[in-house]
């Protein structure tokens, strides 16, 4: 997604079962291999992560 991704799109990459395909191969986004999980962003389950997508969606809403 070169233009970039809209808040609460899915990115182009997902799978069906929300893994990314590109993992560990060079065609995955620097910005990606970059990112460190972390409990305060990604939460405890898919559901945590969720909310606190959501929240950060909200605080950062132009
Ligand atoms: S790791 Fe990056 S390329 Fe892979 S699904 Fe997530 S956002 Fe998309």
């Amino acid at each position: 997604m070169p233009a970039g991704k809209p808040a609460g799109i899915a990115c182009v990459n997902l799978d069906d079962a929300f893994s990314c395909p590109l993992f560990g191969r060079p065609e995955r986004p620097d910005l990606c291999a970059q990112f460190k999980p972390e409990l305060s962003v990604c939460g405890d389950s898919r559901e945590h992560a969720m909310q606190l997508i959501e929240l950060l969606e909200i605080a950062t809403e132009a």
